[in-house]
Protein backbone atom coordinates (compact mmCIF):
# COMPACT_ATOMS: atom_id res chain seq x y z
CA UNK A 1 0.00 0.00 0.00
CA UNK A 2 1.32 3.46 -0.84
CA UNK A 3 0.14 7.00 -0.27
CA UNK A 4 2.56 8.61 -2.77
CA UNK A 5 1.21 12.04 -3.79
CA UNK A 6 -1.61 11.79 -1.23
CA UNK A 7 -1.82 14.65 1.25
CA UNK A 8 -2.71 13.50 4.76
CA UNK A 9 -3.51 15.93 7.60
CA UNK A 10 -3.20 14.54 11.13
CA UNK A 11 -4.24 16.49 14.22
CA UNK A 12 -2.68 15.59 17.55
CA UNK A 13 0.37 14.33 15.66
CA UNK A 14 2.76 15.20 18.47
CA UNK A 15 1.96 12.27 20.74
CA UNK A 16 0.40 8.84 21.13
CA UNK A 17 -1.97 7.61 18.43
CA UNK A 18 -1.54 10.72 16.25
CA UNK A 19 2.24 10.30 16.37
CA UNK A 20 1.97 6.60 15.48
CA UNK A 21 -0.34 7.54 12.59
CA UNK A 22 2.09 10.19 11.32
CA UNK A 23 4.93 7.65 11.34
CA UNK A 24 2.81 4.99 9.67
CA UNK A 25 1.65 7.31 6.87
CA UNK A 26 5.24 8.62 6.45
CA UNK A 27 6.45 5.04 5.94
CA UNK A 28 3.83 4.75 3.20
CA UNK A 29 5.25 7.87 1.49
CA UNK A 30 2.30 10.18 2.22
CA UNK A 31 2.79 13.93 2.04
CA UNK A 32 2.03 15.06 5.57
CA UNK A 33 0.55 18.08 7.29
CA UNK A 34 1.07 17.53 11.01
CA UNK A 35 -0.84 19.61 13.54
CA UNK A 36 -0.42 19.87 17.31
CA UNK A 37 -0.58 22.44 20.08
CA UNK A 38 2.68 21.13 21.59
CA UNK A 39 5.49 22.60 19.51
CA UNK A 40 8.36 20.58 21.03
CA UNK A 41 6.65 17.25 20.49
CA UNK A 42 5.52 18.23 17.00
CA UNK A 43 9.10 19.21 16.06
CA UNK A 44 10.35 15.78 17.11
CA UNK A 45 7.65 13.86 15.21
CA UNK A 46 8.13 16.02 12.10
CA UNK A 47 11.85 15.33 12.18
CA UNK A 48 11.21 11.59 12.57
CA UNK A 49 8.80 11.57 9.61
CA UNK A 50 11.22 13.56 7.45
CA UNK A 51 13.88 10.93 8.14
CA UNK A 52 11.52 8.15 7.09
CA UNK A 53 10.38 9.43 3.72
CA UNK A 54 11.29 11.69 0.82
CA UNK A 55 7.77 13.13 0.85
CA UNK A 56 7.26 16.62 2.26
CA UNK A 57 6.15 17.15 5.85
CA UNK A 58 4.51 20.42 6.87
CA UNK A 59 4.39 21.27 10.56
CA UNK A 60 1.57 23.47 11.87
CA UNK A 61 1.57 24.46 15.53
CA UNK A 62 -2.07 25.22 16.30
CA UNK A 63 -4.69 25.11 19.03
CA UNK A 64 -7.53 23.48 17.17
CA UNK A 65 -10.06 24.47 19.81
CA UNK A 66 -9.77 27.91 18.14
CA UNK A 67 -11.51 28.34 14.79
CA UNK A 68 -8.82 30.71 13.49
CA UNK A 69 -6.17 28.08 14.11
CA UNK A 70 -8.22 25.38 12.39
CA UNK A 71 -8.76 27.65 9.37
CA UNK A 72 -5.06 28.54 9.25
CA UNK A 73 -4.05 24.85 9.49
CA UNK A 74 -6.23 23.91 6.54
CA UNK A 75 -5.23 26.99 4.51
CA UNK A 76 -1.50 26.41 5.15
CA UNK A 77 -1.88 22.80 3.97
CA UNK A 78 -3.62 23.81 0.75
CA UNK A 79 -1.14 26.65 0.10
CA UNK A 80 1.75 24.23 0.55
CA UNK A 81 0.42 21.13 -1.22
CA UNK A 82 -2.61 22.26 -3.25
CA UNK A 83 -4.89 19.46 -2.03
CA UNK A 84 -6.08 17.33 0.90
CA UNK A 85 -6.80 13.62 0.45
CA UNK A 86 -7.08 12.32 4.02
CA UNK A 87 -7.97 14.07 7.26
CA UNK A 88 -7.19 12.16 10.47
CA UNK A 89 -8.77 13.90 13.46
CA UNK A 90 -6.80 12.49 16.35
CA UNK A 91 -6.22 15.37 18.79
CA UNK A 92 -8.13 14.79 21.98
CA UNK A 93 -8.07 15.46 25.69
CA UNK A 94 -9.32 13.50 28.68
CA UNK A 95 -11.57 14.88 31.41
CA UNK A 96 -14.01 13.09 33.66
CA UNK A 97 -16.60 14.62 35.98
CA UNK A 98 -19.96 13.58 37.37
CA UNK A 99 -23.22 15.51 37.45
CA UNK A 100 -22.61 16.65 41.05
CA UNK A 101 -19.08 17.98 40.50
CA UNK A 102 -18.83 21.75 40.88
CA UNK A 103 -16.53 22.12 37.86
CA UNK A 104 -18.54 19.85 35.55
CA UNK A 105 -19.58 22.63 33.17
CA UNK A 106 -16.12 24.09 32.64
CA UNK A 107 -14.68 20.62 32.00
CA UNK A 108 -17.51 19.85 29.56
CA UNK A 109 -16.70 23.05 27.62
CA UNK A 110 -12.97 22.28 27.52
CA UNK A 111 -13.31 18.63 26.49
CA UNK A 112 -16.04 19.30 23.94
CA UNK A 113 -14.05 22.15 22.38
CA UNK A 114 -11.21 19.80 21.42
CA UNK A 115 -12.82 16.36 21.08
CA UNK A 116 -16.01 17.38 19.30
CA UNK A 117 -16.02 20.99 18.11
CA UNK A 118 -12.50 20.95 16.66
CA UNK A 119 -13.34 17.71 14.82
CA UNK A 120 -16.37 19.42 13.31
CA UNK A 121 -14.37 22.57 12.48
CA UNK A 122 -11.55 20.62 10.81
CA UNK A 123 -14.00 18.83 8.51
CA UNK A 124 -15.96 22.04 7.88
CA UNK A 125 -12.88 23.88 6.63
CA UNK A 126 -11.33 20.91 4.82
CA UNK A 127 -14.54 19.72 3.13
CA UNK A 128 -14.16 21.69 -0.15
CA UNK A 129 -10.67 20.24 -0.69
CA UNK A 130 -11.83 16.74 0.31
CA UNK A 131 -14.73 16.95 -2.15
CA UNK A 132 -12.30 17.98 -4.90
CA UNK A 133 -9.99 15.02 -4.17
CA UNK A 134 -12.85 12.61 -3.33
CA UNK A 135 -10.94 12.07 -0.11
CA UNK A 136 -11.82 10.72 3.29
CA UNK A 137 -11.93 11.49 7.00
CA UNK A 138 -11.05 9.34 10.00
CA UNK A 139 -12.29 10.63 13.34
CA UNK A 140 -11.01 9.27 16.64
CA UNK A 141 -13.77 8.36 19.08
CA UNK A 142 -13.36 5.83 21.91
CA UNK A 143 -14.94 2.58 23.04
CA UNK A 144 -16.06 4.63 26.06
CA UNK A 145 -18.68 6.12 23.70
CA UNK A 146 -20.49 2.79 24.01
CA UNK A 147 -20.12 2.32 27.77
CA UNK A 148 -21.50 4.00 30.85
CA UNK A 149 -19.47 4.53 33.98
CA UNK A 150 -19.75 6.67 37.04
CA UNK A 151 -18.40 10.22 37.08
CA UNK A 152 -17.25 10.20 33.46
CA UNK A 153 -19.62 12.50 31.61
CA UNK A 154 -17.42 14.94 29.59
CA UNK A 155 -15.05 12.53 27.83
CA UNK A 156 -17.54 9.74 27.17
CA UNK A 157 -20.20 12.18 26.00
CA UNK A 158 -17.74 13.89 23.64
CA UNK A 159 -16.78 10.56 22.10
CA UNK A 160 -20.39 9.38 21.74
CA UNK A 161 -21.03 12.67 19.94
CA UNK A 162 -18.04 12.06 17.64
CA UNK A 163 -19.47 8.65 16.62
CA UNK A 164 -22.91 10.18 15.98
CA UNK A 165 -21.48 13.22 14.18
CA UNK A 166 -19.37 10.91 11.98
CA UNK A 167 -22.51 9.23 10.69
CA UNK A 168 -24.19 12.56 9.93
CA UNK A 169 -21.27 14.00 8.05
CA UNK A 170 -20.82 10.69 6.19
CA UNK A 171 -24.38 11.11 5.00
CA UNK A 172 -23.80 14.76 4.04
CA UNK A 173 -20.70 13.97 1.98
CA UNK A 174 -21.45 10.50 0.53
CA UNK A 175 -22.85 11.76 -2.76
CA UNK A 176 -19.80 13.99 -3.12
CA UNK A 177 -17.51 10.95 -3.00
CA UNK A 178 -16.08 11.64 0.46
CA UNK A 179 -16.00 8.82 3.04
CA UNK A 180 -16.14 9.57 6.77
CA UNK A 181 -15.54 6.92 9.46
CA UNK A 182 -14.51 6.76 13.09
CA UNK A 183 -12.22 4.54 15.11
CA UNK A 184 -13.06 3.66 18.70
CA UNK A 185 -10.00 2.43 20.55
CA UNK A 186 -9.96 0.83 23.98
CA UNK A 187 -6.99 1.40 26.33
CA UNK A 188 -3.83 2.53 24.52
CA UNK A 189 -0.88 3.37 26.77
CA UNK A 190 -0.21 6.93 25.67
CA UNK A 191 0.28 10.10 27.71
CA UNK A 192 -3.37 11.18 27.45
CA UNK A 193 -4.05 10.77 31.17
CA UNK A 194 -0.76 12.44 32.13
CA UNK A 195 -1.66 15.34 29.83
CA UNK A 196 -4.92 15.64 31.81
CA UNK A 197 -2.98 16.03 35.06
CA UNK A 198 -3.35 12.46 36.32
CA UNK A 199 -0.27 11.27 38.24
CA UNK A 200 2.16 8.76 36.76
CA UNK A 201 1.30 6.35 39.57
CA UNK A 202 -2.45 6.40 38.92
CA UNK A 203 -1.87 6.32 35.16
CA UNK A 204 0.28 3.20 35.42
CA UNK A 205 -2.15 1.50 37.80
CA UNK A 206 -5.13 2.20 35.53
CA UNK A 207 -3.45 0.88 32.39
CA UNK A 208 -2.18 -2.18 34.29
CA UNK A 209 -5.69 -2.92 35.54
CA UNK A 210 -7.12 -2.48 32.04
CA UNK A 211 -4.59 -4.97 30.68
CA UNK A 212 -5.94 -7.57 33.12
CA UNK A 213 -9.58 -6.58 32.78
CA UNK A 214 -10.09 -6.61 29.00
CA UNK A 215 -11.10 -10.00 27.60
CA UNK A 216 -7.99 -10.30 25.40
CA UNK A 217 -5.86 -9.35 28.44
CA UNK A 218 -3.64 -6.85 26.70
CA UNK A 219 -3.88 -3.16 25.97
CA UNK A 220 -3.82 -1.87 22.42
CA UNK A 221 -0.69 -0.49 20.74
CA UNK A 222 -0.92 2.96 19.15
CA UNK A 223 0.49 1.45 15.95
CA UNK A 224 -2.49 -0.92 15.73
CA UNK A 225 -4.86 2.06 15.72
CA UNK A 226 -2.66 3.76 13.12
CA UNK A 227 -2.90 0.67 10.91
CA UNK A 228 -6.67 0.80 11.14
CA UNK A 229 -6.58 4.46 10.08
CA UNK A 230 -4.37 3.54 7.12
CA UNK A 231 -6.83 0.82 6.08
CA UNK A 232 -9.80 3.19 6.33
CA UNK A 233 -7.91 5.82 4.32
CA UNK A 234 -7.02 3.35 1.58
CA UNK A 235 -8.94 2.24 -1.50
CA UNK A 236 -9.52 -1.10 0.23
CA UNK A 237 -12.13 0.74 2.30
CA UNK A 238 -13.77 2.37 -0.73
CA UNK A 239 -17.22 1.03 0.24
CA UNK A 240 -17.03 1.95 3.93
CA UNK A 241 -18.57 5.16 5.22
CA UNK A 242 -20.40 6.17 8.38
CA UNK A 243 -18.88 3.21 10.24
CA UNK A 244 -17.29 3.05 13.66
CA UNK A 245 -14.37 0.61 13.88
CA UNK A 246 -13.82 -0.68 17.41
CA UNK A 247 -10.35 -1.83 18.49
CA UNK A 248 -10.64 -2.46 22.22
CA UNK A 249 -9.29 -5.93 23.16
CA UNK A 250 -12.93 -6.83 23.78
CA UNK A 251 -13.58 -4.16 26.44
CA UNK A 252 -17.08 -3.43 25.12
CA UNK A 253 -17.96 -7.13 25.47
CA UNK A 254 -17.41 -6.97 29.18
CA UNK A 255 -20.57 -4.94 29.70
CA UNK A 256 -18.76 -2.41 31.87
CA UNK A 257 -21.50 -0.52 33.66
CA UNK A 258 -19.94 0.95 36.74
CA UNK A 259 -16.68 1.96 38.33
CA UNK A 260 -14.37 4.81 37.49
CA UNK A 261 -12.70 3.77 34.28
CA UNK A 262 -10.34 6.04 32.43
CA UNK A 263 -10.30 6.76 28.68
P1 LIG B 1 -2.11 11.99 23.66
O1 LIG B 1 -2.39 12.93 24.76
O2 LIG B 1 -0.90 11.15 23.71
O3 LIG B 1 -2.11 12.78 22.25
C1 LIG B 1 -3.07 13.77 21.98
C2 LIG B 1 -2.40 14.90 21.21
O4 LIG B 1 -3.39 15.89 20.91
C3 LIG B 1 -1.29 15.57 22.01
O5 LIG B 1 -0.10 15.66 21.23
C4 LIG B 1 -1.84 16.96 22.30
O6 LIG B 1 -0.86 17.97 22.36
C5 LIG B 1 -2.79 17.16 21.10
N1 LIG B 1 -3.80 18.19 21.41
C6 LIG B 1 -4.56 18.26 22.52
N2 LIG B 1 -5.32 19.38 22.48
C7 LIG B 1 -5.01 20.01 21.31
C8 LIG B 1 -5.45 21.23 20.71
N3 LIG B 1 -6.35 22.03 21.31
N4 LIG B 1 -4.94 21.57 19.52
C9 LIG B 1 -4.01 20.77 18.90
N5 LIG B 1 -3.56 19.63 19.43
C10 LIG B 1 -4.05 19.24 20.62
O7 LIG B 1 -3.41 11.07 23.55
P2 LIG B 1 -3.76 9.77 22.66
O8 LIG B 1 -4.08 8.70 23.59
O9 LIG B 1 -2.78 9.57 21.58
O10 LIG B 1 -5.14 10.26 22.06
C11 LIG B 1 -5.38 10.44 20.67
C12 LIG B 1 -6.86 10.28 20.44
O11 LIG B 1 -7.24 8.93 20.74
C13 LIG B 1 -7.72 11.18 21.32
O12 LIG B 1 -8.79 11.69 20.57
C14 LIG B 1 -8.20 10.24 22.40
O13 LIG B 1 -9.40 10.66 22.99
C15 LIG B 1 -8.36 8.97 21.61
N6 LIG B 1 -8.38 7.74 22.43
C16 LIG B 1 -7.32 7.42 23.21
C17 LIG B 1 -7.38 6.26 23.97
C18 LIG B 1 -6.25 5.83 24.85
O14 LIG B 1 -6.43 4.86 25.62
N7 LIG B 1 -5.09 6.45 24.79
C19 LIG B 1 -8.53 5.44 23.93
C20 LIG B 1 -9.58 5.81 23.12
C21 LIG B 1 -9.49 6.97 22.37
Amino acid sequence: MSFINKVVIITGAGSGIGKASAIKFAKLSATLSLIDINEDNLNKVTEECRNLSEAKVLEVVADISKDVDVKRSVENTIEEFGRIDVLVNCAGIFGDKGILDSDLLSVIDKVMSVNLRATIAMIHYAAPALIESKGCVINTASVMAKLVCKGAIPYNLSKAAVVYFTKHVAMDLADKGVRVNSISPGPVETNIALHAGISQEVNDAVFASYAKFVPLQHNIEATEVAEMAVYLASDKARSITGSDFVIDSGLALSGLASGNMLL
